[in-house]
């Protein structure tokens, strides 16, 4: 099929005079955008502006310059339908059979220091990605070319083939036309999406302002032969830990700054009184209860031997009888948002022990940052909390309302342990820990283990995985130890397979559809 019409529209104008000329000289009308047309007229092409074509005015700063009927018609018309045929030339259209575009430079615009929002949005190209699909849905009939690249391709076709492309270039054509709106638009989504939707800043600007405070230097830091010091976020966050009033006790370290701040933020989560203890940044015992003094005697109790010495942390007020079963253990640091004038003096009799206050607001940091080697990681926090809702049991059997409590729970404290976490829980108590394992089986190996130290017993228990089970071994393991229902993310390529394990092992599994890696 001689091509007779083509549309030309291209930011990139590389080559495109060249292009044009040949294309002239084929016998073929062009018709072209504004700032297209102009430059290949100034080089003594003959062309017919789409305004002129469509008899329409671009407008809206060249929002709108070829989305009319007239173009699109044309493009989109299959030639091999007498009524399409029927319906353009009722319309006083004739078909365009070459499609020649590239669109508006989305990344060159936002990889610029000093491109703003407004920048990236008026470099959003919408006619361009309209005209590209179009050509290349309707392949059969119409070639498209989206990359400078192409053109001598296009032309050696083209002169082989009397003017016309053949079916099998036009296809491969089309196919990279496709793959190119495609990144496009994914490129237009990964930067949109890197916006805070509040402030529409850019979340992660090309230079990184930060504003700290010093709130105090420590003795030293994580071991003794180094400094350390703490620093507060100029930006105000009263309930976060580097706003603690400090009633009493030894001079707080850098570990005791660390570990404090994984128990406060992982007791912060708990609606119900709750108590968090913490071990080298690590949970050891969690559990809601009641009250704060049933909650600390089962967290205690999951794990005694690593609770001594720990960070221990409340979303309630400590009364007097829950600081004299604190002070029964040895104990670095308590937290929680209050602490009463009797706990106070009976927590006095230990002098050492530092008694932290913070008020309980829920608030996350703006970003977290992580040292690497000349460089800084920055994320936003981990703050996503599933609901019940957003569970899917993928098991035969299905969940108990105590399986799914008991399964809520344990992904919460998961959340909160180093990677691979395995956590098995029953009744708001975590049983047996596994953490900062290398494998996910080793950690479920040595959860089992902890319960069983600590004279737990795991039957009918629910276990959280904080990523999915690349192979059944781990699941395996934790339901030889007593797990009745499972939750992790799922996602595995292997799926299919634990799956399947699980239903031969006849417990309810559960998917979360997200994971929580703790580095
Ligand atoms: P020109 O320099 O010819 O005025 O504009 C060419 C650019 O405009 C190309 O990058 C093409 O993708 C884009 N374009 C063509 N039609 C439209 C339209 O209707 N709206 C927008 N926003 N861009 C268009």
């Amino acid at each position: 099929m001689t091509i007779k019409q083509a549309l030309i529209s291209v930011s990139d104008k590389t080559g495109i005079v060249e292009l044009a000329t040949t294309l002239h000289q084929f016998g073929i009308h062009i018709i072209s955008s504004g700032g297209t047309a102009k430059l290949l007229q100034e080089a003594g092409i003959a062309v017919t502006e789409v305004s002129e074509y469509t008899n329409f005015p671009e407008m809206l700063d060249g929002r709108v310059k070829t989305l009319h009927p007239k173009i699109h018609a044309g493009i989109l018309a299959r030639m091999d339908l007498p009524e399409h045929n029927q319906a353009i030339q009722n319309a006083g259209i004739s078909p365009i059979e070459l499609v020649i575009v590239n669109l508006y430079p989305f990344v060159e615009t936002i990889a610029r220091a000093d491109c703003t929002l407004e920048d990236a949005i008026e470099n959003i190209d919408i006619g361009g990605p309209t005209l590209i699909r179009a050509a290349a849905k309707n392949y059969q009939h119409v070639t498209v070319i989206v990359d400078p690249e192409d053109y001598p391709i296009l032309l050696t076709e083209m002169e082989s083939g009397n003017g016309a492309v053949a079916l099998t270039h036009r296809f491969q054509f089309a196919q990279k036309a496709f793959s190119h709106t495609a990144r496009y638009d994914s490129a237009i989504s990964h930067y949109l999406t890197a916006i805070d939707s509040n402030q529409q800043q850019q979340l992660f600007p090309d230079h990184l302002n930060l504003n700290f405070n010093i709130i105090q230097s420590l003795r030293y830091g994580e071991n003794p032969h180094q400094q350390a010091a703490f620093y507060r976020d100029a930006i105000n966050l009263p309930g976060s830990l580097a706003n603690y009033t400090q009633l009493q006790g030894k001079e707080l370290s850098y570990n005791n700054i660390a570990d404090t701040d994984a128990a406060w933020e992982c007791i912060k989560t708990f609606n119900q009184p709750a108590c968090v203890i913490i071990k080298h940044a690590n949970p050891c015992g969690v559990a809601i209860a009641d009250t704060p003094l049933a909650a600390y005697k089962l967290a205690f109790a999951t794990d005694p031997t690593s609770a001594f010495g720990g960070i221990i942390a409340f979303n309630r007020s400590v009364d007097a009888e829950l600081a004299e079963a604190i002070s029964k253990q040895f104990v670095e640091v308590i937290i929680a948002p209050e602490i009463s004038l009797e706990a106070s003096s009976i927590l006095s009799q230990k002098p050492n022990i530092r008694v932290l206050t913070v008020p309980l607001q829920m608030q996350t940091n703006h970003y977290e940052l992580k040292r690497v080697g000349g460089g800084l990681l920055v994320q936003t926090p981990d703050s996503l909390n599933i609901t019940e809702n957003q569970l899917k049991v993928v098991s035969k059997a299905q969940p108990t309302r105590q399986q799914i409590e008991d399964c809520l729970f344990a992904w919460r404290v998961a959340k909160f342990v180093k990677s691979n976490a395995i956590v098995f829980c029953a009744q708001g108590q975590t049983l047996g820990i596994g953490a900062g394992q290398m494998s996910r089986i080793d950690s479920a190996r040595i959860a089992s283990i902890k319960a069983s130290q600590a004279g737990l017993s795991l039957m009918d228990s629910a276990v959280a995985s904080d990523a999915f089970f690349p192979f059944r071994d781990g699941l395996d393991v934790v339901v030889q130890a007593g797990a009745r229902v499972v939750i992790q993310p799922g996602g595995s390529i292997r799926d299919e397979e634990v799956i399947k394990a699980a239903d031969e092992h006849g417990i309810v599994m559960i998917f979360t559809g997200v994971r929580h890696f703790r580095h």
